[in-house]
């Protein structure tokens, strides 16, 4: 007989309320309640029934019950101990398909616990939410991730730097090392008032897929590259180059004028930069 989805489970305000769930600051804690946002979040990645999923975070439950009710086999880690009693309350409702690991995400090794092959989903704590990223983008890539998709909710402004185009503000660092080797876009914008306590500023929904990478690329070529050319990102990059060994002549090689900025290249300008260094190098 096939597993029902959708087990009742009682409102999360009340869950919320008898597990004494305030919300903490400092865990960057802004709870989702509206179970229809919740599943439209859900269903981003579009995993088949019975797909595999990580959560992290997953706080008194709203986003993990929507994981859940998409028919997915989820394995979420959560910091905060208060918030344990309630989600033992909804392995009870899922005994098969959701697993909850006590501790701290940036500490867990999530391709061992959740497998190959899963969906990364998550409302991230604003404090981990960037090293969190970077760690996944920076899994061996062979020829892909051990991750399928990654579904993060982040603030506004760091949503749009992840997905940001060549020559406009955001465009720096974190958008040519998601975008090298992954497509990135803005699934869902999300109102602050849509959060419990609503945050500051708003959110957004950013979906990512992993795509080949380009060969010969060493990642740590990349990052350097884009340390200094975006670490002074007004400067001309012959000036922002200037003190990573090999740059320049590879700026020639390539056929990029060094008296462009660093905001006006293409993710494939850097991509061919650091092809350049690597073999410069080796
Ligand atoms: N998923 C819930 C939701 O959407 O309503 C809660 C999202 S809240 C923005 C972030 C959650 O991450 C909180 O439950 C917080 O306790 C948890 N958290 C914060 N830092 C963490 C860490 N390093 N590892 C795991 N969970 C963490």
């Amino acid at each position: 007989m096939p597993v029902d989805p959708r087990p009742a489970l009682p409102p999360l305000r009340d869950v919320i309320a008898r597990h004494g769930l305030a919300a903490s600051k400092a865990l960057g804690q802004n709870f989702l309640l509206d179970e229809q946002l919740l599943d439209r979040i859900a269903a981003i990645p579009g995993m088949p029934q019975g797909g595999r999923a990580f959560e992290v975070g997953p706080g008194p439950g709203g986003l993990t019950r929507a994981i859940l009710r998409t028919g997915a086999h989820l394995v979420a880690v959560e910091r905060d101990q208060r918030c344990l009693p309630a989600l033992a309350e909804l392995q009870e409702a899922f005994p098969d398909r959701l697993r909850i690991i006590s501790g701290d995400a940036m500490q867990v090794d999530a391709r061992a616990e959740a497998g190959e092959g899963a969906h990364i989903i998550a409302n991230l704590p604003y404090n981990v939410g960037t090293p969190l990223l970077v760690g996944w983008l920076s899994a061996p890539w062979e020829p892909l991730p051990w991750w399928a998709s990654l579904t993060l909710m982040f603030q506004m402004e760091v949503a749009e730097r992840i997905v940001a185009r060549p020559g406009t503000d955001h465009y720096g660092r974190l958008a040519v090392l998601t975008q090298w080797r992954a497509d990135a876009r803005i699934a869902m914008k999300v109102h602050r008032s849509a959060f419990t306590p609503p945050p500051k500023v708003m959110s957004a929904v950013v979906h990512i897929t992993p795509r080949a990478a380009p060969d010969g690329i060493a990642l740590r070529h990349l990052e350097r590259l884009t340390a200094a050319a975006f670490g002074q990102r007004r400067k001309m990059l012959r000036q922002s180059l200037k003190g990573l060994p090999g740059a320049i002549d590879a700026l020639e090689a390539v056929g990029i004028d060094p008296q462009r900025r660093a905001e006006t290249l293409a993710v494939e300008d850097f991509v061919e930069i650091a092809r350049h260094l690597g073999n410069a190098t080796r």
